[in-house]
């Protein structure tokens, strides 16, 4: 037997399912509505500021780890990307997903550092090709061609990086090659001038003062200043004309001496020694080391002189050489 209470009891139960049912669908229609008009999305700040959103989270980042990150392409050799995209759930209304625009923004952020090999002629980097099995191939080539004809030479792979791939302007094996055989002639005639202008490994690369030879090695003056051979060679120059150095060594005199006026002398190991005679000035102090090319004084005519000049000498053990076996040839 149903009691009323029962009755009761079960008509509010179907009120109540009647209710849920009416709550129920009301959210589908809501949620229906919204899912029309909004989707799940994610907005994207960059330093901390809002630049749009980007509709699907891991899709995007797998863009920028393929596109930006990790090109396919050989020639790179990493990619900074200095800003970092952070991410925020949220619901957006379908038109404003902007993931072009913010990749665009990402891609202008990061840095790409390209690889290439050069070729080196003492270090110095000459041509550029694209992959280091070229550039292996070429020295290994260039190493066999030239290994009677420089001895000082050396001829290298160097690895390196840039930010600005196209000004390295790579080139085909082949043409690296030639470019290199020209470099390498350069460097043939260069080997064989400066065997030429070496005496016991001291390498005189530099004229002491540039101007004209007045009186050659062994010349006979006939002056009564200088009497017998002449035992250097003679340059006439401007008072005050800088004398360098004329190969790289030690200051070991550095005064006045005699007929020689005030002079510079200069040591350069295995007994080779270099006169400057007649300085108006003298600008090295002994025990300076210099290289070929330092400044050690200027051009006068003190000591047994007639003219502003250079009194040059070079000294092989104490005995004086022709300097223009070496130098002013
Ligand atoms: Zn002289």
């Amino acid at each position: 037997m149903e009691t009323i209470l029962n009755i009761k009891l079960k008509n509010y139960t179907k009120k109540m399912f009647k209710l849920i049912r009416l709550l129920a669908i009301a959210l589908v229609i809501i949620f229906g509505i919204a899912l029309i008009k909004y989707r799940v999305a994610y907005k994207v700040k960059i330093n901390d500021q809002e630049v749009g959103y980007v509709a699907n989270k891991e899709e995007f980042e797998k863009i920028i780890d393929k596109e930006i990150l990790n090109p396919d392409d050989v020639r790179v050799a990493y990619v900074d990307m200095d800003v970092k995209p952070e991410y925020q759930f949220t619901l957006v209304d379908l038109e404003e997903t902007n993931e072009e625009e913010i990749f665009t923004k990402l891609k202008e952020s990061s840095v790409t550092t390209y690889r290439a090999y050069a070729i080196a002629v003492n270090g110095q980097n000459k041509t550029y090709v694209n992959t280091q099995e070229e550039a292996e191939k070429a020295v290994a080539d260039l190493k066999e061609e030239y290994k009677d004809k420089l001895t000082e030479t050396e001829i290298s792979v160097q690895e390196t990086f840039t930010q600005d791939f196209e000004s390295l302007g790579t080139v085909e094996l082949a043409s690296a090659v030639s470019t290199m055989e020209e470099e390498l002639e350069i460097q043939v005639v260069y080997e064989k001038e400066k065997k030429a202008a070496t005496l016991d490994g001291v390498y005189f690369s530099v004229k002491p003062v540039t101007g004209t030879i007045t009186s050659r090695f062994g010349y006979r003056q006939a002056t009564a200043i200088v009497s017998g051979n002449h035992k250097g060679i003679d340059i006439g120059a401007p008072n005050g004309t800088p004398i360098v150095a004329a190969a790289d060594g030690t200051v070991t005199y550095a005064g006045w001496m005699g007929g020689y006026g005030n002079l510079v002398i200069i040591s350069h190991g295995n007994g080779i020694q270099t006169y400057y005679g007649h300085c108006s000035k003298i600008y090295a102090s002994v025990g300076t080391t210099v290289k070929a090319g330092d400044k050690i004084a200027a051009v006068g005519t003190t000591g047994n002189s007639t003219g502003n000049h250079l009194h040059f000498e070079i000294r092989k053990n104490g005995t004086q050489v022709n300097p223009q076996v070496y130098v002013y040839k």
